[in-house]
């Protein structure tokens, strides 16, 4: 399957089998005052981008379906695996100062905090080290599991999840980032960051890959 444009001449291809359809190779070619061996590359790839559909015996069929009906079908069924950013972990007890240190060293907007079993335990975003900032604390005594999203109000997803899912998830929780975790038998460990940005990632390759 793939987003790429479709040349003139394969244009052309599906016209004729849209209006003609059922219709051999043999059939095309004929129409198109070329051979056989001339529109086989052509054919091979509206068949194999979902375009068109082939029956022995019978000849090519249209599918009906248009580019975007293909992109969409590739996008349903694609995984967040492969497009996972590296997480930023701390443990529960690091100052609020530690943390907006950590946000700038490492360059993240989202931190996930976890315990000393390295459970995920809450998640800090940047709004979250800024209101803590106003407050009248002091930010180099107060520990970040104060003022975190807790355990169990944290969205989170597994490496094999569908991207369109999780990405219904960034919009319906109103978040940046989300967790990437492995499930073990005292809780949740983090082994992945997804984000906006990842997002923003896959649409790019989108455009660009034929794949
Ligand atoms: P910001 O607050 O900087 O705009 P977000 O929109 O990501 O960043 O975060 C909004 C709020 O949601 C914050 O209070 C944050 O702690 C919380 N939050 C962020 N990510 C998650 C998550 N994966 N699960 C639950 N809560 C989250």
């Amino acid at each position: 399957m793939s987003t790429i444009e479709l040349s003139n001449r394969q244009k052309k291809i599906l016209q004729i089998v849209k209006t003609s359809g059922p219709i051999t190779g043999e059939g095309i070619a004929e129409k198109l005052c070329l051979t056989r061996a001339t529109l086989r590359p052509d054919l091979a790839i509206l068949t194999m981008t979902g375009f068109l559909d082939a029956r022995p015996r019978v000849g090519y069929f249209y599918t009906g379906k248009t580019s975007n009906h293909l992109l969409a079908e590739k996008l349903k069924k694609m995984q967040i695996d492969g497009f996972v950013s590296t997480p930023v972990v701390i443990n529960e007890n690091m100052s609020v100062y530690d943390a907006i240190v950590t946000v700038f060293s490492e360059d993240v907007g989202t931190l996930f905090v976890t315990d000393a079993n390295t459970n995920l335990v809450g998640v800090l975003s940047r709004k979250d080290l800024l209101r803590a900032s106003i407050g009248q604390q002091k930010l180099t005594t107060l520990p970040v599991n104060i003022i975190m999203t807790r355990m169990p109000n944290i969205t989170m997803c597994q490496k094999d999840d569908l991207l369109i899912d999780v990405a219904k998830k960034l919009i319906s929780s109103q978040i940046d980032a989300i967790p990437v975790v492995n499930k073990t038998a005292s809780g949740y460990e983090v082994i992945g960051r997804f984000t906006k940005t990842n997002i923003t990632r896959v649409l790019v390759e989108l455009a660009e890959k034929d794949v």
